[in-house]
């Protein structure tokens, strides 16, 4: 009798009961998680427990330090992202938050290519928006004809990341063309989540901030350099949005930690390069290392690999793989189908050559 009604739009994430499931297994060979597997760096490190020793403790601004917020912009517009402005937020979860709260009016729709990162629907439903996803099955491309189909009178936004969260996939000059002339045609908001933006293992990413003017970039340090925990995001995109985001951050989170901020700052000339390259061997181990017992499309980058489930069934063939201690996510977290599932490489060299074996031998 206390919750309110929209606690009724959210439910736990698929992963939890999977998480529980694996928690009974003694040392799973763990392919499930969403975080690289590197620590922070030790410089970025020094520089937080520098800035606590030096006082820098208090609320900082809500839009974020400025020599934070300018340094951003400056690293967008070096790879082309056209934007005004940029907000520091927690996260690419809060940014998204923010971006919704001030872009949605209940009722409106947002186009989410599936597969997709999970928050993605939830957060439009708790705010009142309408998730509308279109098909990119079974090569996870973006095609004109099912985005065009995916839009209506009610479409605000259209969401897309790459490199992608669950796929792997990187969306090509051509598919991310498609999607500005859609989004100028119809007059519509794009949001890019470009939270993978240095793992990727075929040339340049293609941020879409390039292409069109109303896009927000959204884009963190918890991937590039391993600081998940750490809660540091950025938003970048026309002024107007930004200042209603700045605005609503007064009331949602205050601010984002000063400390974070000042190992942000940092990190951004801090190169993590060397880390991530390792990540491109690992792609090729295990795309190696199933290609020929899977139908799977090889991953251009992030760290997840996804591949059809034998059976076509990925939620029995999870608990399947638990049942040989290899720990996976089913497909049907991420997409409205659940014919496939989710294998996660940002794992040590030892785990990714055991999860092999044990899906070769439960293909
Ligand atoms: N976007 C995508 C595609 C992700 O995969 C994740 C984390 O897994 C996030 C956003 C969340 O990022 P953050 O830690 O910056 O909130």
């Amino acid at each position: 009798m206390w919750i309110a009604d929209r606690v009724a739009r959210i439910r736990p994430s698929g992963v939890r009961r999977i998480f529980d499931l694996a928690r009974t297994v003694k040392d799973p060979v763990d392919l499930s998680l969403g975080e690289p597997d590197f620590d922070v760096p030790e410089p970025v490190k020094e520089e937080a427990i520098r800035s606590i020793r030096s006082g820098f403790n208090k609320y900082t601004p809500s839009g974020g330090v400025a020599e934070l917020r300018q340094k951003i912009m400056e690293y967008l517009r070096a790879k082309g992202v056209v934007c005004e402005d940029v907000i520091i937020t927690p996260g690419v979860t809060g940014g998204l938050l923010l971006a919704f709260m001030v872009t949605l009016n209940p009722g409106d729709e947002v186009i989410i290519p599936d597969p997709y990162f999970v928050l993605y629907e939830y957060q439009v439903l708790l705010l009142g928006g309408k998730p509308v996803f279109f098909d990119t099955y079974p090569d996870f491309k973006l095609r004109e004809g099912n985005l065009r189909a995916a839009v209506s009178p009610k479409t605000k936004v259209i969401l897309i990341n790459s490199p992608n969260n669950p796929t792997g996939a990187v969306y090509s000059g051509a598919e991310l063309e498609i999607v500005a002339a859609v989004a100028r045609e119809k007059n519509l908001l794009v949001f890019s989540d470009d939270i993978y933006d240095r793992f990727v293992f075929n040339g340049a990413p293609g941020y879409f901030g390039r292409l069109y003017e109303n896009t927000l970039t959204f884009g963190g340090f918890s991937k590039d350099w391993g600081m998940t925990g750490w809660r540091i995001g950025f938003v970048a995109g026309p002024r107007e949005i930004i200042d209603s985001m700045v605005t609503m951050q007064q009331y949602v989170f205050s601010a984002v930690n000063s400390v974070g901020q000042k190992a942000a700052l940092f990190a951004l000339d801090y190169d993590t390069g060397g880390l991530i390259e390792g990540y491109r061997q690992k792609r090729d181990l295990i795309y190696e290392g199933i290609r020929d017992k899977y139908r799977v499309v090889k991953p251009e980058g992030a760290y997840y690999i996804f591949p059809e489930a034998p059976g076509g069934d990925g939620d029995a063939f999870v608990e399947r793989a638990l049942k040989s201690k290899l720990f996976i996510i089913p497909g049907s977290v991420f997409s409205l189908k659940k014919s496939h599932v989710r294998i996660s490489f940002a794992a040590g060299l030892p785990a990714i050559e055991k999860g092999i074996e044990i899906l070769r031998d439960l293909a």
